[in-house]
């Protein structure tokens, strides 16, 4: 195996590898799923395995010089295509070529690829929302005009749906290319909005969906790297099944108990220290430009609720995941009987994606909050879709 801690999808696994022994593997694959539940690094171990010299047990090996080559991305049968921020560094240059990054893009995307080839979950995340139509020529050149090494030539393609914004010219062009697929040649689309892509691509692929991992697989995961017990219960229950969001959750463990102590005060008491603090807190997260950092702030949030709705349903449930605040927690229900809770998880989720198209935070924030005392009393929060 090229990952050791990779929860693998022993059903999807063999299905794929029957088919390639059989040779009746199709010439393209989409995996579909959840974010953070391995995807990725399936495709990776898939492409490892059909390139391996030293199969065992129908597992790459992990350690010959393909699969080395392979978890370093630096084989040449095997591609790699991930959304690229377009660059006006040069304008010889097709923008969204690899060969268009600034030196530090290009840094940045060298040590993605390196975190990559150790954790199956991490995710490489450029700063980019379009896979551009600059990189699917390249592809397409390369496809065409080289020769394989011995194995298979795979091309993985990471968000894919990231092929079909704007005017969807790079999912045409690769539309292009899977109508005459080159031989040998395996597509591999990793998708978590299948939704997304073009239709004509999905009719001329096999999907796969890979089902989320449970709390306790999750669990396991980080205890096996080492994290002490009560965090890796607390994370694992919070990621919803998101094992790189759980991996965030972990960088970011320290700043949680302030983080809960703002969010409650202000969502709960209504107090205007707090809810100032509230404000603060989601500006600074902003500057700072810390993405994971800012999603943290929101899981947060929502978690307090969701704990409050599973000791609403049922005030001994085992599920809840900030144990020590069930107290606080049960003051909040008795002190609002009529409250809809279901309404505040949907305020939240609106402000977060409001938050993220950037218009006004402070005044967003201001507004979250009234919404939610408004949810206290009973309102029916009216979403903004
Ligand atoms: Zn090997």
């Amino acid at each position: 195996m090229i990952y050791e801690d990779l929860i693998l999808n022993e059903k999807i696994f063999s299905i794929l590898t029957n088919a390639w022994k059989q040779n009746r593997l199709p010439h393209a694959l989409i995996f579909h799923g959840a974010n953070g539940v391995g995807k990725e690094a399936h495709a990776i171990e898939f492409s490892a395995l059909l390139n391996c010299k030293n199969i065992v047990n129908n597992r790459a090996c992990g350690e010959c010089s393909q699969c080395l080559r392979i978890k370093s991305f630096q084989h040449g049968n095997v591609k790699l295509i991930s959304p690229m921020p377009a660059s006006s560094k040069s304008t010889s240059i097709e923008a969204g070529s690899i060969h268009s990054l600034s030196s530090t893009q290009l840094k940045t995307y060298q040590q993605a690829l390196e975190e990559k080839g150790k954790d199956p979950y991490y995710k490489i995340g450029l700063k980019a929302s379009t896979i551009p139509i600059a990189i699917v020529r390249e592809l397409r050149k390369d496809l065409y005009m080289s020769s394989i090494e011995s194995g298979w030539r795979i091309v993985m393609i990471f968000e894919a749906e990231k092929l079909c914004t704007g005017t969807q010219a790079s999912a045409n062009a690769l539309l292009k290319i899977l109508e005459e697929p080159p031989e040998k040649t395996l597509f591999m689309l990793v998708t978590s909005s299948p939704n997304q892509l073009l239709d004509t691509i999905k009719s001329r692929s096999q999907s796969f969906y890979f089902s989320s991992p449970t709390d306790r697989q999750i669990e396991t995961i980080l205890i096996n790297r080492g994290l002490e017990s009560k965090r890796c219960r607390i994370i694992s229950k919070m990621c919803q099944g998101n094992i790189s969001l759980a991996m965030n959750l972990n960088n970011h463990y320290d700043s949680i108990p302030k983080d809960i102590k703002i969010i409650f005060e202000s969502f709960f008491n209504d107090d205007p220290v707090f809810i100032q603090q509230f404000q603060n807190r989601l500006q600074d997260l902003n500057r700072i430009g810390n993405k994971e950092l800012f999603d943290n702030f929101f899981q947060l949030q929502i978690q307090l609720v969701r704990d409050i709705i599973l000791l609403k349903q049922d005030k001994d449930s085992l599920h809840i995941v900030f144990s020590h605040l069930k107290e606080k927690y049960i003051e909040v229900i008795d002190d609002n009987k009529n409250a809809d809770f279901h309404s505040i998880l949907e305020a939240i989720d609106d402000t977060y994606r409001m938050n993220l198209g950037n218009v006004n935070l402070s005044l967003n924030s201001i507004s979250l909050i009234f919404d939610i005392q408004s949810c206290l009393e009973g309102k029916v929060y009216q979403s903004i879709e």
